[in-house]
């Protein structure tokens, strides 16, 4: 099982506990379920986009503290972006945990999610929420392109 330690533990931990934007947003243009059966991770996302910007992320669910606490981050590093800084965001951060050489995240908070890297298992966890929100944001682009 996955040792916490060498995983920035107390962030990683924290954010578990008191995830940052955890609710069920009622404005939101985009709302998409996650769903991870390898670990038994759930989660809803919501993004609000206003503008072709990110104006709010946020989510509910349940699952381990890595799921947890990913998307935690993640709701805090994406709001403000325009739609191609959050596509481009999502790229570097499925590459800082699934490519050897990865390209700089230029999130610093995101880096205490490295090391899942090495958990070849636990990937799926920390991606989730990631996954989920790349989903909201195509939807919502399918929605404006036809406009
Ligand atoms: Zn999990």
């Amino acid at each position: 099982m996955i040792d916490l330690r060498e995983l920035y533990q107390e962030v990683i931990i924290d954010h578990n506990r008191n995830p940052r934007n955890f609710y069920a947003m009622k404005d939101a243009t985009a709302t998409v379920q996650g769903h991870n059966p390898l670990c038994g991770d759930k989660l809803t996302v919501y993004l609000k986009l206003v503008d072709e910007s990110v104006s709010e992320v946020s989510f509910v669910g349940r699952g381990c503290a890595i799921s947890q606490a990913s998307a935690s981050l993640m709701t805090e590093v994406m709001r403000g972006k325009t739609l191609a800084e959050a596509h481009a965001l999502f790229k570097r951060f499925h590459c800082m945990l699934t490519d050897e050489q990865t390209s700089p995240i230029g999130e610093e908070k995101l880096k205490v999610l490295a090391g899942v890297k090495a958990y070849p298992a636990r990937v799926k966890c920390a991606t989730l929420a990631w996954h989920t929100l790349e989903s909201a944001l195509n939807k919502e682009a399918a929605i404006v392109s036809t406009e």
